[in-house]
């Protein structure tokens, strides 16, 4: 028998075919709301200006590229920490971080090192989400299971439907959470929710593993970590993935992190198992976009200029998300959501339709990237939309 002889074909990536059918159309009207990155009023992703102020200076003081080491450089993580955690936890000994290929490969990384957890822990996940989670988990043999999570009607989280199937975990079992900015729908539980959620999670004895990948884009830097520390403070264990590839818009040079919480006793062993398996999956993770938010964070004025303007970033989501809801009534729970993404009440044949009559891409889902609006385009939009809108 040959080796690759059982294998069978895969499904394209959804999103990634979307980008190509954008390309084709020669439409100058046309729009893009499929791909996950941030665009500016004009349509671009220009590289933030203290990313490239950190370029020079690391292209010209940089002295070697010899390798670091499995956990990458452990400045970054150092510097990253108080902006996740807030001065407080960020210096707490039960917490050990390392730099990871992106939050991809911290989710990656958490999934194989929740694998060698005690009992045959399972992961819960919400649906829906961002389609990469259950493969991440499933590929390094965890089981994933679904729980309730939207409400497509109110576009809310159905939060008693969601504690009631997580009252239902069993205790080791890990629950996987957005920190803020849910992919795909915007959907949000407020404070007396998350802290519903904390004491479910504590009481049953559940690992909260929390997935923050768009902090500073929904309602600001301290505001968008604010659910992830309280979670951290209460649960004895819990594990943090971060991006740092939206909020720096760093993409394709694959920044993250990785941060568990264990007891004192096991601490150390969670360290090593983290840097094993690191060292099978990639040896060590890509250095340089890490090392360029590295010379940012050591330095103040760079520090500032990147809040500035991820603060722009962040300001003009938001401001897109209140035009939206401002244009149709059908539109107004996404100006209770966060982030760029939002979850539009449209049937599947309308996605097509919007498609081939106004070149108006989205996902199949009806997820569209609200960053991919310019202020000028959305009354057009909205009055495209509206005849489908439910
Ligand atoms: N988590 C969520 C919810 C995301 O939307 C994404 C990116 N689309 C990631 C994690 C992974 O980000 P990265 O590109 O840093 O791997």
């Amino acid at each position: 028998a040959r080796l690759f002889g059982a294998l069978e074909r895969q499904p394209a990536d959804a999103l990634l075919g979307l980008i190509g059918l954008f390309r084709q159309d020669p439409r100058a009207t046309k729009i893009d709301l499929g791909v996950g990155v941030y665009r500016d009023d004009a349509g671009e992703t220009p590289v933030m200006q203290a990313i490239k102020a950190a370029e020079h200076r690391l292209a010209e003081t940089q002295p070697t590229k010899a390798y670091l080491g499995a956990e990458g450089d452990a400045r970054f993580v150092d510097l990253l920490a108080p902006i996740v955690f807030g001065a407080a936890l960020a210096g707490d000994p039960g917490l050990t971080g390392v730099q990871t290929p992106g939050g991809t490969g911290a989710l990656r990384l958490a999934a194989e090192l929740v694998a060698r957890g005690a009992g045959d822990p399972k992961v819960w996940i919400g649906t829906p989400t961002w389609p990469n989670h259950a493969p991440i988990f499933r590929e390094a043999g965890v089981t994933v299971r679904p729980h309730p999570f939207f409400d497509a009607a109110s576009g809310t989280v159905d939060f008693a439907a969601m504690a009631s199937a997580l009252a239902e975990a069993a205790p080791g079992d890990v629950v996987l959470l957005h920190g803020c900015c849910h992919n795909p729908t915007g959907a949000e539980l407020d404070a007396a929710q998350w802290s519903a959620l904390t004491a479910l999670v504590v009481e049953r004895g559940l690992i909260p593993l929390i997935d923050l990948a768009y902090q500073g884009l929904g309602r600001g830097l301290e505001d968008d970590a604010s659910a992830t520390r309280s979670m951290l403070a209460a649960a004895p264990e819990a594990i943090v993935a971060y991006s740092c590839d939206k909020n720096f818009g760093l993409y394709r040079d694959r920044v993250g992190a990785l941060w568990v919480k264990a007891d004192g006793g096991s601490l150390a062993a969670v360290r090593d198992n983290i840097l094993v398996l690191a060292r099978s999956l990639w040896s060590m993770p890509p250095d340089h976009g890490a090392a360029t938010v590295r010379e940012i964070l050591e330095d103040a004025t760079l520090t500032s200029s990147w809040r500035r303007e991820l603060e722009e970033m962040r300001s003009r989501i938001a401001g897109l998300r209140a035009a939206l809801a401002d244009a149709d009534a059908r539109l107004a729970p996404l100006a209770h959501q966060g982030g760029m993404f939002a979850m539009l009440p449209l049937p599947r044949d309308a996605i097509f339709a919007l498609r081939a009559s106004h070149g108006i891409y989205m996902a199949e889902s009806g997820r569209i990237n609200i960053a991919g609006l310019r202020g000028e385009t959305v009354a057009s939009f909205v009055a495209a939309i509206a005849p489908y809108l439910q």
